[in-house]
């Protein structure tokens, strides 16, 4: 079957019983060359061809040649799962992440592979559905970044060997889940942390400067440096080598955990109570009881990344703090006469580094706590279940 997107003649080669997925596997090549020419640059080549092995050649699926590529999985798999779509998007990104921008992938798999994979994930989850990219069932979601994040956080190796090795020296078999899922989970959190918009430029840089030229991780970092300093200043420092030292070139994990939520009564006080900025006089009083109330969190990894706590208290007011997450814990307290109900560790998920997300949040009504902490548990357990057989 063939297909024209702009200029690019695609062509397809299917067995009959792939037939059936055909329009989905050149609907998935076709989001990725929109997706991967707005974010990184333009496809160069005229043509593009792809082969669905039939099963008995399904050793052959999923490997990259610069515009040929071979997929899997038609008419194999149930449409709630877009496990095929997922491996044409993955195999043609390699078209960019391999083949415009050649890196050494025997040498630097992270670059390669992990950088891929990333895309990958942001395609699937764009074009599919962003909670529910790759699976899609009435009891069970899951997008494609968040298989690629479990792959990671569930493995008990994760934190056996730094993600700068070459592909033959990963010990205990993490070659797969540190090139692929642990790269594209640090990428992902380096757009939480910069923003979308620079993340695209970076990217757009990287390949404006190293298109059909053989970059390395340095390079990689350089041009990450200089967009960043250039869109934000200082605002990460003097640069962004301290975040690829402990994800990249660092083994360390990250987990921040809120440790516990305090709302203690002032009972009786005359003259002033200072708390924060704030003085309390008894003229100044709304209310007859003051409250002292603290939220602590604790650092338990290595890493120390950004983030920010959304605060809540009893009277609906909300407060985001930002914390640089380099101590070992941190309170933050509160005077007056609201108290503190819920802490969460960032709220919007920007820190896809976090291993556990289940003790990032902790609130004061205690039969949701456990409510939620057990759906928390139970769906990670699912999710852990579901990604032993993605992977
Ligand atoms: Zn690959």
């Amino acid at each position: 079957m063939t297909r024209k997107w702009n200029n690019v003649d695609i062509t397809f080669l299917t067995s009959k019983v792939g037939l059936s997925k055909a329009e989905n596997h050149l609907d998935a090549v076709v989001y990725a060359l929109e997706y991967l020419t707005e974010g990184v640059g333009p496809y160069p080549w005229p043509h593009l061809t792809f082969v669905d092995p039939p099963l008995s050649g399904s050793g052959a699926g999923g490997m990259e040649y610069t515009t040929l590529f071979t997929t899997a999985g038609s008419g194999r798999v149930p449409s709630f799962m877009k496990m095929p779509e997922m491996v044409t998007i993955h195999e043609f990104g390699h078209a960019y992440f391999m083949g415009i921008l050649a890196s050494n992938e025997f040498e630097e798999p992270w670059l390669d592979e992990g950088v891929n994979s990333y895309w990958e994930q942001r395609i699937v989850d764009h074009y599919y559905g962003g909670g529910y990219g790759l699976l899609r069932l009435p009891f069970m979601k899951m997008s494609d970044t968040d298989q690629g994040r479990l792959g990671y956080i569930s493995s008990e190796s994760r934190a056996i060997a730094s993600n700068d090795l070459p592909s033959w020296m990963y010990p205990h078999d993490t070659y797969s889940m540190m090139s692929y899922n642990k790269a594209a989970t640090w990428l992902h959190t380096l757009q939480g942390i910069i923003g979308d918009e620079t993340m695209d430029n970076l990217f757009r840089e990287y390949y404006r400067r190293w298109a059909f030229r053989h970059p390395s991780g340095r390079d990689f970092i350089s041009v990450v440096n200089d967009v960043v300093t250039n869109e934000h200043g200082d605002r990460f420092g003097e640069n962004m080598n301290w975040f690829f030292d402990q994800v990249l070139y660092g083994k360390g994990i990250c987990d921040y955990r809120v440790s516990g939520i305090t709302n203690n009564r002032i009972r009786s006080y005359s003259g002033v109570v200072e708390g924060d900025s704030v003085t309390y006089t008894r003229a100044d009083r709304k209310s007859d009881t003051l409250f002292i109330s603290r939220v602590s969190i604790e650092r338990l990894g290595d890493l120390m990344l950004p983030v920010q706590i959304l605060i809540r208290f009893d009277n609906g007011d909300e407060v985001l703090e930002s914390w640089d997450g380099k101590a070992s814990y941190m309170d933050f307290e509160y005077t007056g006469s609201r108290r503190v109900v819920s802490a969460i560790i960032d709220p919007h998920d920007r820190i896809d580094m976090d291993v556990n997300r289940i003790n990032n949040s902790l609130t004061l009504e205690p039969t949701r706590t456990v409510t939620r902490r057990m759906l928390n548990k139970f769906v990670l357990m699912m999710q852990m279940m579901i990604s032993i057989f993605t992977i």
